[in-house]
């Protein structure tokens, strides 16, 4: 299943069952949830670009879900399978993360339909420069209006594209480079936003497994140590949460990949894979790894938790009642349907909701778009700044858990925050 077609379509139908299903225990009028429910507008352009010799034309989305906040955020997705209704969904899930975590923001996304790993870099920069050109005409991004971020097949350097774009069309404006989030840090971005979704996801997961209630529930020993991974997609929020979970002890025993999957009970080094898969470009044959064909099996793998970490719509009513995990932990943004998680519920097993624990992505692109806004590099601000950077991370830990943090958690996150260092 997994990269296979995107079916957004049945991606939105769940992401509005989920909504349809919070608002019953809301008292709010129906026409207001309506308008919460509904995405604001969407742009949808085709532009020509060359490639060798010949013309090709290149569908580009932005979906702005929720204007009630602006600017709207929410990463811009490379992939074949980008659609209208994937987009609207992906930005519908933006508008209630940012909420959750208490960032400023309403929800966007935007999408382009091209192959990053088989188109060569010239194009793609081509594609993100004309793509951005075509959203900056229209006003559509700016630091008030819409701020883009990396996602699923980008990064620091389509959003550096991105930066420099409009920086051109807006040559002088004080603040441009708050236009978009997720920079290389020495192009105005901030130190740790690539780990941040990851780690965010390190700390989700460290949280729930020391929560009484949920180890009561699951009848599992509290901590990480010890506990058996498998990981679905190895792409930046994937590979970092495995990095952080494996450094605390987690033993991570399957890979899925679009190449195939890797199975060893005795545990695969995160590292190791990363390296291996870098020199042979593929995660097979790894040594003392069972080659799993179709990765999509080793979803059903027993484990106690496992971390779909690509794309939406992993788990549905096809295989949920196969799934042998204890928790499951979204790592991507709608792996797990509505169907799919009646079930799952059904089966006592713990679904760690995408909302809040990839959200760590989105709350340190808002630190970045604030150093951006502020025009100022943290660290001349002195440690002063770099705390109150901290306490905001720790606020947004306790909003978005509802509790407050002790101060020997405080602690440990300042450690784990260190990671996180804002220059
Ligand atoms: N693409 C990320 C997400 O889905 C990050 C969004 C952002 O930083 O604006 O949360």
């Amino acid at each position: 299943m997994i990269y296979q077609e995107s079916q957004g379509k049945q991606f939105l139908t769940s992401v509005h069952h989920y909504f349809d299903e919070a608002a019953r225990h809301s008292t709010l009028p129906p026409g207001i949830l309506e308008q919460i429910k509904i995405c604001n507008s969407v742009y949808k352009v085709n532009f020509p670009v060359e490639v060798n010799g010949k013309v090709e034309v290149i569908e580009g989305i932005r979906a702005q879900h929720s204007h009630h906040k602006l600017p709207t955020k929410g990463g811009i997705r490379y992939s074949m399978h980008v659609d209208e209704d994937e987009v609207i969904a992906l930005a519908t899930l933006m508008t209630f993360k940012c909420a959750l975590v208490d960032v400023p923001f309403g929800g966007a996304k935007g999408g382009v339909k091209i192959n990053p790993r088989t188109t060569p870099v010239e194009v793609l920069e081509k594609v993100t420069r004309r793509y951005a050109s075509e959203l900056i005409k229209k006003n559509l991004i700016g630091p008030g209006m819409d701020v883009p971020a990396p996602d699923y097949g980008t990064g620091s350097r389509e959003m550096a594209w991105i930066a420099d774009t409009y920086h051109t069309f807006k040559y002088g404006e004080t603040s441009a480079l708050g236009c978009v989030t997720g920079k290389p840090v020495g192009q105005g971005g901030i130190r740790g936003r690539t780990e941040a979704t990851g780690l965010g996801i390190y700390f989700g997961l460290r949280e729930a497994l020391q929560d009484v209630e949920i180890l009561n529930q699951l009848k599992i020993t509290p901590g990480m140590a010890g506990k058996r991974m498998i990981l679905q997609g190895l792409g930046n929020v994937g590979y970092h949460a495995a990095h952080f979970c494996q450094q605390d002890g987690v033993i991570i025993t399957g890979i899925a990949e679009r190449e195939g999957g890797i199975y060893n009970p005795d545990g695969l080094d995160i590292e190791a894979v990363m390296k291996h898969r870098k020199e042979s470009g593929s995660i097979l044959n790894y040594p003392g790894a069972t080659n799993v064909e179709k990765s999509v099996d080793l979803l059903e793998y027993e484990c106690d938790i496992l971390l779909p970490a690509a794309l939406e719509n992993q788990i549905d009513e096809k295989n949920a009642a196969r799934i042998k995990t204890k928790i499951i932990a979204e790592g991507a943004n709608g792996p797990v349907t509505q169907p799919a998680e009646q079930i799952l519920l059904s089966r006592n097993i713990y679904i760690l909701p995408d909302l809040y624990l990839n959200a760590g992505g989105v709350t340190v692109s808002y630190f970045e778009w604030l150093k951006n806004l502020s025009n100022v590099r943290f660290g001349r601000m002195g440690k002063r700044a770099e705390e109150a950077s901290l306490r905001r991370i720790i606020d947004t830990i306790e909003t978005s858990t509802g509790k407050s943090i002790s101060t020997k958690e405080r602690q440990l996150i300042i450690r784990g925050a260190d990671e996180i260092t804002l220059v």
